[in-house]
């Protein structure tokens, strides 16, 4: 990858890292559009994998050493906003980052309460990241994503189709939902001053008094709370501090309240997939989508220097049977829309909600 540089995106770390610490210092791709179909496909660096990122006569490809294939690949291009600098100094790159050509992402806080009570979920990066030095601000205010979206939406060239904000759980539950709360407050405001159609997706831990969901009503938002893995023993080990803090039955009341607040297409849940067995996964897949929400499986990547970086991760036939479930299900349940539209990078669902499994 000696080719790879400017105009295309460099990755940037804001929540966790999941390349090789040998890779840390070179010029990675966030992610690779794969084929004429652009479909978009994260960029993990692993030493020693059978896949490699190759330049050929002016064309950059994905080349499977082993199975002795290979397709042609793009990159999204990085946006104008990255580098810029306002007159008194602060740089919306500071908070925000595209992720797949098309998401404005936010991660609003670069640490998280389940860290410090030595209960994080053990697939995690973000304590080995964010103790590395980043260009990212540790605590985002709603003002700080104001102002950076706005300035975004003015440099951006039509490419992003959604702003999805996210980010650690801060200590009390209800005070951490409600700056989320606040967090997507902002960016509505500086969506709307765009004049553009763009959706907000906010993920974020459901709060303990359910009722706070009520504030998303008249913000615009679509909202996820994510169930991560539906095998309850394998959901206590891998989620420790979600399993203390109401585990699943907190998290599927919360889903099946923010369907009542705002309606069935516009509430979604994460699976982890590649973590419990096909059959358990497959449950909770329908689970969620018979309370009215829509499942997503982001593929799992066992990231270095967390629990699970020896982790084996998912086989190419693993994933097609967890995109066949997904994709079953979204048509079982008639569901409307992808979360991940044209953006997902590990995740699954805008491929399965159209089909291609
Ligand atoms: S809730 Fe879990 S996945 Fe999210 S930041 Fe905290 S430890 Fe990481």
């Amino acid at each position: 990858m000696r080719k790879y540089g400017a105009p295309y995106l460099l990755k940037r770390r804001a929540y966790g890292n999941s390349d090789s610490l040998s890779a840390l210092s070179s010029f990675v791709p966030q992610e690779i559009y794969i084929g004429d179909q652009h479909l978009v496909c994260a960029v993990n660096i692993r030493t020693g994998s059978s896949w490699q990122l190759d330049y050929r006569d002016g064309q950059f490809v994905l080349v499977n050493l082993h199975l002795k294939i290979e397709t042609k690949i793009s990159f999204p291009f990085s946006p104008k906003y990255y580098g810029y600098i306002c007159e008194d100094g602060f740089r919306p790159d500071s908070v925000v980052t595209l992720y797949g050509g098309a998401a404005l992402g936010i991660f609003v806080y670069g640490d998280c309460s389940l860290v410090s009570r030595g209960k994080a979920c053990h697939y995690c990066s973000i304590e080995p990241n964010r103790s590395r030095s980043t260009s990212f601000l540790p605590v985002i205010s709603p003002a700080h994503v104001e102002r950076s979206i706005e300035i975004s939406l003015q440099m951006d060239e039509g490419s992003v189709t959604q702003v999805m904000l996210n980010g650690g759980n801060f200590p009390d539950l209800d005070r951490s939902f409600a700056y989320y709360v606040s967090i997507a407050t902002a960016a509505r405001k500086a969506v709307d001053k765009s004049g553009r159609s763009i959706p907000i997706h906010l993920i974020a831990f459901p709060p303990k008094d359910i009722s706070l969901i009520d504030r998303l009503a008249d913000i615009g938002v679509e909202v996820a709370f994510n169930s991560e893995i539906y095998d309850r023993s394998l959901f206590s080990k891998y989620c420790p501090g979600k399993a203390e803090d109401g585990g699943h039955d907190h998290i599927f009341s919360a889903l099946e309240h923010a369907v009542k607040v705002l309606g069935p297409s516009r509430v979604f849940s994460i699976f982890v997939g590649g973590l419990e067995p096909i059959s358990s996964l497959k449950n909770g897949l329908n689970h969620v989508a018979s309370l009215g929400a829509t499942p997503i499986i982001n593929v799992f990547h066992n990231d270095p220097q967390t629990p699970l970086e020896a982790h084996p991760v998912s086989t190419p036939a693993e994933i097609a049977s967890m995109g066949r479930l997904l994709q079953d299900v979204y048509r079982e349940f008639k569901i409307k829309e992808p979360f991940y539209a044209g953006c997902g990078r590990n995740s699954i669902d805008a491929e399965a909600f159209t089909g291609l499994f």
